[in-house]
């Protein structure tokens, strides 16, 4: 198989195995970054040459701007294995990298709804919960 037919093939792998709903948005290199979760869970940025996998994190910079900052569990050069092996490979990492970020989700005491770390106030009390329990005790 060629190339360019084994990049699509890639596009449509991951498209169906990174957690749903998949957003694909292109990069400034004929490269594309596939998000998968809701909230995201995984990042797959797929190049010319390479796959890599991230779980998805990020940081408020101030209250109002959130910047993605994905931990790399892996890169596979993609051109150099063959199809099974790749996709293999590519299926653990993807898993890996949504276990690493689910074991991050927290449980708050209030509204009891599992959260990922960036809407967590603290150890376990979510941004929502924190806001109301402040505006109670004003
Ligand atoms: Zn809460």
């Amino acid at each position: 198989m060629d190339a360019p037919e084994r990049f699509e093939q890639l596009i449509a792998f991951l498209s169906s195995n990174l957690p749903q709903p998949v957003e694909q948005q292109p990069d400034e290199t004929g490269g594309i970054v596939f998000t998968g979760g809701s909230p995201a869970e995984v990042v797959a940025h797929l190049t010319s040459s390479r796959v890599a996998i991230a779980e998805y994190a990020g940081a408020w910079d101030t209250p109002y701007a959130f910047t993605m900052k994905p931990r790399r569990v892996g890169i596979v050069r993609w051109r150099r294995l063959p199809d099974t092996e790749l996709m293999n490979a590519v299926t653990q990492l993807i898993k890996g990298a949504r276990d690493m970020r689910l074991a991050r989700y927290r449980t708050c005491r209030f509204c009891e709804k599992l959260q990922p770390p960036e809407w967590m106030h603290d150890e376990d009390l979510c941004v929502w919960c924190a806001d109301r329990e402040a505006g109670v005790v004003h």
